[in-house]
């Protein structure tokens, strides 16, 4: 299912390719989420700037990782983890609707900075 089609029961028009690579690919919650190249440079740098190694597999990493956090490290890095895994999702998210409802963008770096904010403050409050 695309977003695609869920934003047009709801009367809402949105491109079916992804807006984040600009490519002729589908938008898919796989690809948007996982496999778009600006999508992949922004996990890949969030990660290495919260000291950890992006996964071989990082859909299917990343989901055990959610699951079974202790796998990344102890409490402390089970719970930055998360919370760094919700924060990246909801920032690609809302510069995906940026992008389509605002005709505003960042640059993935841009991003990952605005996250790491999320998830500093995400972690002091929660
Ligand atoms: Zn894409």
């Amino acid at each position: 299912m695309t977003y695609k089609y869920l934003l047009l029961r709801r009367g809402c028009n949105a491109p079916e390719q992804c807006i984040m690579c600009e490519t002729d690919t589908r938008e898919t919650d796989v690809h948007l989420f996982w496999r778009c190249p600006f999508t992949s440079t922004f996990w890949a740098t969030l990660i290495d700037r919260l000291g950890g190694k992006l996964p071989e597999q990082p859909l299917n990493s990343h989901i055990a990782a959610w699951k079974y956090p202790r796998i990344i490290g102890g409490t402390e890095g089970s719970r930055t983890w998360q919370t760094a895994w919700a924060a990246g999702l909801w920032s690609i998210w809302r510069e995906r609707n940026n992008r389509i409802f605002s005709s505003k963008s960042k640059t993935s770096r841009m991003l990952v900075t605005e996250t790491e904010m999320d998830i500093q403050r995400w972690l002091k409050h929660c």
